[in-house]
């Protein structure tokens, strides 16, 4: 069955269906119109599930999802009618929220310390006041241009082995200069209500948390006797997509709640406390599909570089989505991606029959290598490989370099979250229903499938 959600068809499935065995049914209908292009499936259950998981795990913390890791608005929406606030860092991104209706502008931190003029006039002028910031410069431009602002202070504390360190970037010393600004903010008359921190981007060391947490509690002393309503602690992003061998949800939350209870108390109910998780939502409900579309045969030492294996052979496959696409992941987020094959042909997936190979995306760069030097059953032309988790800063961030599509969407649930969903929407967003018609721009293309999927015109 297929309902409309947002601007997206949803199919809804009567039983719960594993993302792997719907991601076949599509791969086996696009072959049977000889279709090839990639697409991506996302599992809107699998969303409720990481929601459920967050509130129950970390019940003080409410969520403010992070758009720039994936901006697709069926995920936004899900998270809205979740009962999500949202990051924004632009004015699109405000934008996006908005005018879908999704939340309202109490309910978006503007979490870039170093924004455009012209930005901080359209949050003025959108009603959102709440802003980071961790200088100076900044505080004069919100002065001048935002008289309603709430400013949180971003503090430098991180993670060294994150995957992407953001403190290279943002946020001030918190003992160096953290009291000076808030008394800055003081003499010049602009509003401080709390302090933001991001510990870094896929965090491998959830003592990062409170540690900064140690530090945000001696900053709202210093506020509070300063003058500033301190009422805000937001901790950022930095929660892993999914769990691994080195860091998981859970032990990230339990530094957490043991910092927040050791400094801010429960029995003070003057502290509201955020976070802006971003891949923590968006990596695990999507996957890529991608379709082989060319190979070629080369001795093994060209994908090994070990000569002493030029009279063996190797592949190398080109599939179309690749680093200017989908697995821009690769240069800007550090992933490797681990592609697998759809379909198994028994026999062929015996680790004998496997050859080295390399995996190359569609352009014509040298550069668009998507898997260096690994193992594969010999695929052929036509063939589908799936890789999981491929929902934080994937098409966020992809571009149609060289002519060459970003992958189509496909969205999925199964009854029972369905209607949990629609209860939630009902709970949550009632509010801002009225403004439920207006259409996005920019958005990304999504079409029907399973019995819809045959006639559907809308691809591209
Ligand atoms: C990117 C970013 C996030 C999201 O980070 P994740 O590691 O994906 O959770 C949150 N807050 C700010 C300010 C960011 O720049």
């Amino acid at each position: 069955m297929t309902q409309m959600y947002g601007d997206a068809r949803v199919t809804v499935f009567q039983e719960t269906v594993s993302p792997l065995s719907v991601t076949q049914d599509i791969a086996r209908a696009k072959t049977a119109l000889d279709e090839d292009d990639a697409f991506l499936l996302m599992d809107l259950g699998m969303v409720l599930q990481r929601f459920e998981l967050w509130t129950t795990t970390m019940p003080r913390v409410e969520p403010f999802y992070a758009v720039k890791c994936n901006s697709d608005p069926i995920l936004m929406r899900v998270l809205a009618d979740c009962g999500a606030g949202f990051d924004c860092a632009s004015k699109k991104e405000i934008d996006l929220v908005l005018d879908n209706g999704l939340t309202s502008p109490d309910r978006i931190i503007y979490a870039n310390p170093c924004k455009t003029r012209n930005y901080i006039k359209h949050a003025l002028n959108r009603g959102v006041d709440m802003m980071t910031f961790d200088n100076e410069e900044e505080l004069l431009k919100i002065r001048e241009l935002h008289p309603n602002a709430k400013m949180v202070l971003r503090i430098a504390i991180g993670d060294p082995t994150a995957t992407c360190q953001l403190n290279v970037k943002f946020g001030c010393d918190p003992v160096k200069e953290g009291e000076a600004l808030l008394a800055t903010a003081a003499r010049l008359g602009v509003a401080v209500i709390g302090i933001s921190f991001h510990v870094g981007s896929g965090c491998n060391d959830p003592t990062a948390f409170g540690t900064a947490i140690a530090h945000a509690r001696r900053l709202f002393n210093d506020g509070i006797r300063l003058g500033h309503s301190m009422t805000l602690l937001d901790l950022g992003g930095g929660y892993p997509g999914y769990d691994n061998e080195r860091i998981s949800f859970p032990k990230i939350a339990a530094v957490i709640n043991r910092a927040l209870e050791e400094y801010f108390p429960e029995t003070d109910d003057s502290v509201r406390i955020i976070a802006e998780p971003g891949r923590y939502f968006a990596a695990a409900p999507y996957s890529l599909t991608t379709n082989i579309i060319a190979k070629t045969k080369v001795p093994a030492s060209r994908v090994t570089n070990d000569a002493a294996d030029s009279d063996q052979e190797a592949y190398m496959y080109y599939m179309n989505d690749g680093v200017y696409g989908s697995f821009n992941c690769v240069f800007y987020d550090h992933v490797h991606p681990v592609g697998v094959p759809l379909f198994h042909e028994s026999a062929d997936d015996d680790d004998q029959c496997k050859t080295p190979a390399l995996l190359w995306g569609p352009t014509c760069d040298g550069l668009d290598l998507v898997q260096p030097n690994f193992r594969v059953r010999r695929l052929v032309e036509g063939d589908w490989l799936y890789f999981k988790n491929m929902g934080a800063y994937t098409h966020a961030a992809g571009s149609e370099f060289n002519g060459f599509a970003r992958p189509k969407l496909y969205y999925f649930i199964d009854q029972n979250a369905w209607m949990e969903l629609l209860a939630k929407r009902l709970h949550n967003v009632a509010p801002f229903s009225d403004e439920d018609e207006k259409h996005s721009e920019g958005g990304c293309e999504s079409g029907g499938y399973s019995s819809g999927f045959a006639s559907d015109s809308d691809s591209n």
